[in-house]
């Protein structure tokens, strides 16, 4: 009996559910020390990962490179199929459209109401004004602010304009949804429900990674926990918690 076909199928089937792989990753900017250092992590279709770590340990510049918004300085990054050192530049928009990001600072539009920083992300990748006003409403009351759609950002709370740029970011169906320290702006309750918002789209299908401080949320929430330390990897755990530095 040959064991070893058996074995070879297996193997293929795991890597055609990852989504996020990178081998050897480094990235060093002009100055100072490599921000990352040989950094391998493989993330699967589906999953939800917090990234944690100290101020400087590497988050950020992780999250440009599954961007695309930096280019790493050696080894190899692959997202969603794409191999991020080859991808030719004009198919960069087409890449970015299938990944949904947040920030900290929410990056809304100042001077448009709520609908439309929704409908905006979805005039960029030209969809018609009708499917327009079907997915901004829809979009809206999945993250709970179907009635605020007239409002301006100055006129909501942080919680309610992070709720924004999360249905901004997921208006398009992106397959990953990456989010840069969402709650740093937020009182405890927000974060609670952004949170689970981001829960909530994870259990829908999106993959989903988090960089975050919030050690509350990380230990009560019992997903992979990857730690980053000084741009190195040090701890990557299933059902994981928030690693005290000192
Ligand atoms: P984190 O998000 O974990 O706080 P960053 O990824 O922002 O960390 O930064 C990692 C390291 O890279 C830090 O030492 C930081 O000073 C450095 N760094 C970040 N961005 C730049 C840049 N544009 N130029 C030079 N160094 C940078
Ligand atoms: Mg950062």
């Amino acid at each position: 009996m040959d064991m070893s076909v058996n074995k070879k199928s297996k193997k293929t089937a795991t890597d055609s559910n990852e989504i996020i792989s990178l081998n050897n990753v480094s990235k060093a900017y002009s100055t100072g020390a490599p921000a990352l250092k040989d950094i391998d992590l493989h993330i699967n279709k589906g999953e939800f990962v917090f990234i944690v770590g100290d101020s400087g340990s590497g988050k950020s510049t992780l999250i440009k490179l599954l961007l695309r918004e930096l280019t790493i300085t050696s080894g190899e990054i692959r997202v969603m199929g794409y191999d991020l050192t080859r991808i030719r530049h004009r198919k960069i928009p087409k890449f970015r459209r299938n990944i949904g990001i947040v920030f900290q600072d929410f990056r809304l539009l100042k001077d448009r109401n709520v609908y439309e920083n929704v409908a905006f992300a979805q005039r960029i990748i030209q969809k018609s004004n009708k499917e327009i006003r079907k997915n901004v409403p829809s979009i809206l009351a999945t993250v709970g602010l179907a009635g605020k759609y007239k409002a301006k950002p100055k006129q909501l709370s942080g919680g309610e304009q992070q709720r924004v740029a999360l249905a901004r970011a997921l208006v398009n169906k992106p397959a990953i949804l990456l989010a840069d320290e969402p709650t740093g702006n937020l009182d405890p309750k927000n974060s609670w429900e952004i949170m689970k918002l981001l829960e909530q789209i994870n259990e829908n299908g999106t993959t989903v990674l988090v960089v975050t401080h919030n050690r509350e949320v990380v230990n009560s929430m019992q997903k992979r926990v990857v730690t980053l330390k000084k741009g190195v990897i040090v701890s990557d755990e299933e059902k994981g918690g928030y690693i005290d530095e000192d």
